[in-house]
């Protein structure tokens, strides 16, 4: 029986019923729901739950702060639920293949008629790189290439690891994160998409993507598989760190 049921679904215990890429059941493969946003920043268009992270103008506060990297942002659902174990078990548990799944959740996030250029992966720092196996933002922007039919360019890369960000003073972390980004090449003109798997505060997306206009990029769109919600009021010092 094994052979032919080989596993249960990693994400809801339930007994595998049919042959599939992943040990996850179809149904929890497609119980990620497009996230509810009723509030929108009215400069990027990232969406909020609610009104708090919005100022009287309708502006977030990256937008505020005039150092948003990126000029408009999309993301497919809330880092929560069974999404956050899918994205959990494509990038801890090695499974690549979900790759496909979130190619299909990041075509239905990012409008149409977005005339991109080219693609360019959220860079891992090599030796999380080295680590991991794999760049997980890679194998979303290649997804996201495909079904597009644009280019995709590992353009950017990390020259340091920004990810151990606690303990540093303020003025070291917007040094860290600022530093962190290198573009190979010249992108001038080009309307580059930025992909990334999880949007947190989007500080990291923006210091890369101001790597990028550095580069000559005219418009940086940044497009991500989840966010976090911010149902509470985000901290504005961490955002003023990166700023
Ligand atoms: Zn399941
Ligand atoms: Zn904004």
């Amino acid at each position: 029986m094994n052979l032919i049921f080989p596993d249960d679904c990693h994400v809801c215990g339930e007994a595998l019923l049919e042959f599939s890429r992943v040990p996850v059941c179809s149904r929890c493969l497609s119980a990620p729901t497009p996230f509810e946003a009723e509030f929108y920043c009215v400069s990027c268009k990232t969406p909020f739950v609610n009104r708090a992270p919005l100022d009287e103008a309708g502006q977030c506060a990256l937008c505020r702060l005039g150092t948003k990297g990126f000029d408009a942002a999309y993301t497919y659902g809330s880092y929560e639920g069974t999404l956050r174990q899918l994205v959990h078990l494509f990038k801890y548990g090695k499974m690549e293949p979900l790759a496909a799944d979130f190619g299909a959740m990041l075509a239905r996030a990012l409008p149409r008629e977005l005339a991109v250029d080219v693609v360019v992966p959220m860079p891992l720092h090599w030796w999380k790189r080295w680590q991991r196996g794999f760049n997980q933002s890679e194998l979303l922007a290649r997804e996201i290439g495909r079904r597009w039919n644009i280019p995709v360019r590992n353009a950017a890369r990390r020259k340091r690891n920004t990810s151990a960000q606690a303990g540093l003073t303020n003025a070291k972390r917007r040094a860290n994160v600022e530093g962190a980004f290198e573009i190979r090449g010249r992108l001038d003109g080009k309307h580059v998409l930025l992909v990334d798997d999880v949007l947190t505060t989007g500080a990291t997306a923006s210091a890369c993507g101001r790597a990028l206009k550095r580069a000559g990029a005219a418009r940086v769109t940044l497009l991500t598989l989840a966010r976090t919600d911010r149902r509470t009021a985000i901290d504005l010092n961490t955002l003023r760190a990166h700023a």
